[in-house]
């Protein structure tokens, strides 16, 4: 007789209760902006990845209305059959142009555009190289490959060069890298990536996830952040984080885009974006051309509170970026620290093993923009004072 599958599910969720693992959902009663509503108190929020503040900005739902009103709701079919409509074509145009690149294809979202591209770029007979701190979208992606992958300790040169050297292929080889990773806040070394890359005949792939409309001029970037404009084959990133609405893109060749609408299988079997997803991209693209203040503002926020934070004495582990981690060591009580923060209308998650290593748990903060110089103090002492209450700081 099979196993009766509720009691497989009841006893995996109480092993995940018992070894403090399971996850329970955090209800938002208010739009994703500095402050938001949860279980009927204000708190300020430090959980999001709206750097820009783009996911209420009046612009992008102007847009997004607009867009409701003139094409409708829905795109009723996949992109290949029926579902391409002027606005789709338009994004990617000026997503090209923006990220200084021939061709790019949009997806439903950064999750799908990594198992698309990796597993059209590569085959049986490849080898892929990829970072061992890659986001979990990249994992899979390989694991859909029929490529073989190896992963090279993170950000270690010497390790890459030496997986390379190890692991020669005829076909392509594929070294991929995020560009700002999403638990640290580090950012690749990109330029050396690409140098050691170039020596090996490999191509680079980096996912821009959190560092397209965070890093480089307007927010190009990683690439264009550490001047390789031209020489990485492959941007992917998500228009979900910065650019405050939703999906992936995927940003390189002409070939590229060609060979990802005839082969990459998110593309050809699930529905394209909704035409206000598509308008709101297009508002946000335009709002980052026009307004060099709000990088200002969310790279001045980020010097303010990471510096507020080591005046404490806390440590944010070497981030670079407004991914600002506050290093707590266990898992319980980072998850106090993190209770006890919301207790003083602050909303700042915990992270624990398995998500980062044993050891490592901490709190992860992102600053955006939208926050203001209050919100930041507030945040800063509500912090100080729940590190002296649990001994973490004198
Ligand atoms: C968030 C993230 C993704 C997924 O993007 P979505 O648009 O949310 O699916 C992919 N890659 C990296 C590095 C990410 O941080």
């Amino acid at each position: 007789m099979a196993i009766h599958l509720e009691e497989r599910l009841a006893s995996n969720l109480s092993d995940l209760e018992r070894a403090h693992l399971r996850i329970r959902l955090t209800v938002l009663d208010s739009p994703q902006e500095p402050v938001v509503i949860i279980g009927g108190r204000r708190l300020i929020n430090l959980s999001s990845n709206n750097y820009l503040g783009f996911c209420s900005h009046p612009d992008l739902k102007r847009a997004s209305i607009e867009a409701v009103e003139k094409w409708g709701v829905g795109a009723g079919a996949v992109r290949t059959i029926a579902g391409t409509f002027a606005l789709h074509e338009e994004l990617e145009e000026r997503l090209a142009r923006f990220k200084n690149v021939e061709a790019t294809l949009v997806l439903q979202s950064g999750f799908a555009t990594n198992q698309a591209v990796i597993n059209t770029v590569t085959r049986e007979g490849d080898v892929i190289f990829s970072d061992e701190l890659n986001h979990a979208s990249i994992i899979d992606g390989c694991r859909l490959s029929k490529a073989r992958t190896v992963r090279w300790a993170h950000k270690d040169m010497g390790a890459l060069e030496d997986a390379l050297e190890k692991n020669p292929t005829d076909g392509v080889a594929l070294v991929i890298t995020d560009g700002v990773f999403s638990m640290d806040g580090d950012i690749a070394p990109l330029p050396r990536i690409v140098e050691v890359a170039r020596r090996y005949g490999a191509v680079v792939m980096v996912d821009d996830a959190h560092a397209s409309g965070v890093l480089g001029k307007n927010g190009k970037g990683s690439v264009n952040h550490h001047g390789l404009d031209g020489r990485v084959a492959i941007q992917v990133g998500t228009l979900s984080k910065a650019w405050g609405a939703m999906g992936g893109y995927a940003a390189g060749s002409r070939n590229l885009r060609e060979a990802l609408i005839n082969a990459a299988r998110p593309f050809l079997f699930s529905t394209s974006h909704p035409p206000a997803v598509t308008a709101s991209l297009i508002a946000a693209l335009e709002l980052v051309e026009r307004s060099p203040e709000l990088m200002e503002r969310l790279w001045a926020n980020t010097r303010k509170f990471k510096a507020a934070i080591s005046a404490a004495g806390l440590d944010t582990m070497g981030s670079e970026t407004p991914i600002t981690p506050i290093l707590i060591g266990e898992a319980d009580a980072a998850f106090e620290f993190s209770r006890r923060l919301r207790t003083r209308g602050v909303f700042a998650g915990a992270l624990g093993f398995p998500t980062v290593p044993r050891g490592k748990a901490r709190i992860r903060t992102i600053i955006t923009a939208a926050h203001t110089d209050a919100m930041l103090d507030q945040a800063v002492s509500a912090i100080g004072a729940v590190a002296k209450e649990l001994k973490l700081a004198a």
